[in-house]
């Protein structure tokens, strides 16, 4: 009976399509939540670095100063973590995989970034930005903020009151010596 069964397993192998493909040679038709490989949209990119954290394989590499993102494809594997962590969302997983090849070449973009502010130019938009005249409040408003300033410094107060009592020598235990001062 056992020996009928695989005959008949056999012969159905035989002349059946495979259950693979050839692969680089013939391609299967990709679904549409196929990971093949991650895409990026450069122009979007902060170069945080984020990516290059999240991944597991270390595929990607970013350099925010001179500008690079670059992907190894042949590291990645597929597993969407950057563009899961990518805060800006200029990450997303192309359905095709990469083509092999023979030379693992590295995927690289450049963005130029601005120059950041120099600490001058720091200090003069925080000073600016001190000599902007505050927004009018309404009464309910104002009464609320005054609260707020009352709870603190009375919590404060609570706080100091506290230290004092804490900072304050123990009492000397009932039946103890006296000090050398004491007796003199
Ligand atoms: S996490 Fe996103 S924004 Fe940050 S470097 Fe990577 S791709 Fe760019
Ligand atoms: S998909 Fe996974 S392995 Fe590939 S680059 Fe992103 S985090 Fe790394």
């Amino acid at each position: 009976m056992g020996g009928f069964k695989l005959g008949k397993l056999t012969m159905r192998s035989l002349f059946s399509k495979p259950a693979t493909v050839q692969y680089p040679f013939e391609k299967r038709e990709p679904y549409a939540a196929m990971r093949g490989h991650v895409e990026i949209d450069i122009d979007a990119c902060i170069l945080c670095g984020m990516c290059q954290r999240a991944c597991p394989a270390s595929a990607i590499t970013v350099d925010r100063k001179a500008g690079n993102w670059e992907i190894n494809p042949f590291m990645c594997v597929q597993c969407a973590n950057c563009v899961r962590e990518c805060p800006k969302k200029c990450l997303s997983m192309g359905l095709l995989p990469t083509e092999p090849s023979v030379e693992l070449t590295p995927v690289a973009k450049h963005k130029d970034m601005p120059a950041k502010p120099a600490a001058g130019a720091k200090a003069a938009g925080a000073a600016g930005a001190a000599a902007k005249p505050k927004p009018k409040l309404t009464p309910e408003q104002e009464a609320r903020v005054a609260a707020a300033r009352a709870k603190k410094e009375a919590a404060k107060k609570a706080a100091a009151v506290e230290g004092m009592e804490g900072a304050k020598p123990a009492a000397p235990a009932e039946g103890a010596a006296p000090s050398q001062e004491a007796t003199e």
